[in-house]
């Protein structure tokens, strides 16, 4: 009997449930990708994740191959035409079966929701699997069995769930190891490197950006060159060997992950464009696209805020403080909205995820989920300060500052901005922080 895969972001041979299930039940495998760049470009997604989809979609076809197995690599278009190929494909295999690992963002679910249909009437078993994250998120709920808004008691639910010896096992190996210096071997290396060189350190490391202390996994887990249980199980079989609360971090990290999915999941009204507490729909914004500007391209006058900017420009990654860090900047000091910082992330980011970005931005933006509460807003200078003393990561990437001292280089006086050619500072945090809280403030009392 045969069983088709549809792979979408689940691009790996290794630890992947669906395969895993095929050959356990002997199915003859046979694969396919379709390759969506309208649908991709309508979400954002720029040339760098594009291209990534496009690398590793060949190499998963090749590895197919050598395995002996069939793989359609297929042009689409959009979701509604990769249902009509998809249509096809099942009528010219006529396959007993469809394996599919699910996805829980609105337009993936109602894209999948038309295929469950295109199953039933052709007489095909539809067999989704949860390994984009590890729990299918109906399975998390409050015990007033209402879906969790609270990263906290989530994350001890997700723990309670699967935090047991023996429930966090590798999958067995399905297809034969990944091609050598492919995305998916480059990545596995990655996270073996991370654990065995950084993992120890993370949680003192992680925040301070110019050391690269974190695992830098985000681009592969977001195509799935990695699953989210192979980071989980190495974490785990970590724990004898590091620093236990270090291990617990990265994989509350992790949790971040599958709870941003989980919300998207449960209330798709973010997918929507819509803030997830919507009162803030009605938060005004300012309307100045020189100001949006500056900060795309690094000219803000802020050097934290600038290098990180910058080094989204040239890398497609950012760390996650600076994403805060850039954001609150974005929408506490500029008062620019929310969405137009989240279209630029998607479009820049090698990483780019909906729903981690949207939850990152309106986190940052205090319209999310278990945000920050609005009269919290960074100062970028002081942030500078406390996690690149030295301004390591401004020296890399404002290089105009790089003869400055660590001292000067957070906040250069007007004199040096001009001998360096850097920019004056666009505004000014103590009056834009003061206009915020009065924006936040008008909205609570009208
Ligand atoms: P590590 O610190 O090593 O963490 C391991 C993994 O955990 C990451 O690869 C990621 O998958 C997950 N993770 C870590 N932190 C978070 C978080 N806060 N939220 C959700 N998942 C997390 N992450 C994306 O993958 N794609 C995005 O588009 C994205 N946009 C963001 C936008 C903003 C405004 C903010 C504040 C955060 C965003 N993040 C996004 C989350 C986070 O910044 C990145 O996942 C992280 O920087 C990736 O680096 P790493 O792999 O070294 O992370």
């Amino acid at each position: 009997q045969t069983l088709l895969i549809w792979h979408r972001n689940d691009l790996r041979v290794q630890s992947h449930a669906a395969l895993a299930y095929a050959r356990e039940h002997g199915f003859r495998i046979i694969g396919c990708f379709l390759d969506v760049e309208s649908q991709w470009r309508a979400h954002d997604h720029g040339d760098r994740k594009l291209e990534l989809y496009r690398r590793a979609a060949d190499e998963l076809q090749r590895s197919y191959r050598q395995a002996g197995l069939e793989f359609h690599l297929q042009v689409a278009g959009t979701y509604e035409q990769s249902i009509e190929h998809l249509h096809r494909l099942i009528e010219r295999i006529q396959p007993a079966e469809l394996a599919l690992h699910a996805e829980y963002e609105l337009n993936e679910y109602q894209r999948d929701c038309q295929v469950a249909d295109i199953c039933r009437q052709r007489g095909v078993r539809l067999r989704i699997f949860h390994d984009q994250i590890m729990i299918n998120p109906e399975k998390i709920r409050t015990k007033a069995d209402q879906p969790f808004k609270v990263y906290t008691p989530f994350m001890k639910c997700w723990r309670s769930l699967l935090d047991h010896p023996g429930q966090l096992a590798p999958l067995p190996d399905s297809l034969p190891e990944p091609l050598p210096d492919s995305l998916e071997r480059q990545a596995q290396m990655r996270l073996q490197q991370f654990v065995a060189e950084r993992l120890d350190g993370y949680s003192q490391g992680r925040d301070f950006y110019a050391r690269s202390a974190t695992a830098e996994v985000s681009s592969a887990l977001a195509i799935g060159l990695l699953s989210t249980r192979q980071c989980h199980v190495v974490a785990m079989a970590a724990r004898h060997d590091y620093n236990t609360e270090a291990v617990e971090k990265w994989r509350n990290e992790l949790i971040w992950r599958e709870f941003y999915k989980y919300i998207s999941y449960h209330f798709p009204h973010v997918c929507r464009g819509n803030s997830f507490r919507r009162e803030y729909d009605a938060l005004s914004w300012n309307d100045n696209s020189d100001w949006l500007d500056a900060w795309q391209n690094g000219q803000t006058g802020y050097p934290a805020v600038d290098a990180a900017q910058r080094c989204l420009l040239v890398s497609g990654f950012m760390p996650n403080r600076l994403r805060m860090v850039t954001a609150m900047f974005l929408t506490k000091d500029l008062g620019l909205d929310w969405r137009a910082g989240e279209r630029w992330f998607m479009q820049q980011l090698a990483d780019g995820d909906f729903s981690a970005n949207n939850g990152g931005w309106q986190w940052s933006a205090s319209t999310g989920v278990d945000a920050a509460p609005y009269f919290r807003i960074f100062n970028p200078v002081e942030q500078s300060k406390k996690f690149d003393p030295d301004g390591d990561f401004i020296r890399l990437w404002v290089p105009e500052l790089s003869g400055l001292s660590g001292r000067d280089i957070h906040w250069p006086s007007a004199l040096q901005r001009t001998q360096c050619g850097y920019p004056q500072a666009i505004v000014e945090h103590k009056q834009a922080r003061l206009e915020t809280l009065e924006r936040f403030k008008r909205l609570k009392t009208s």
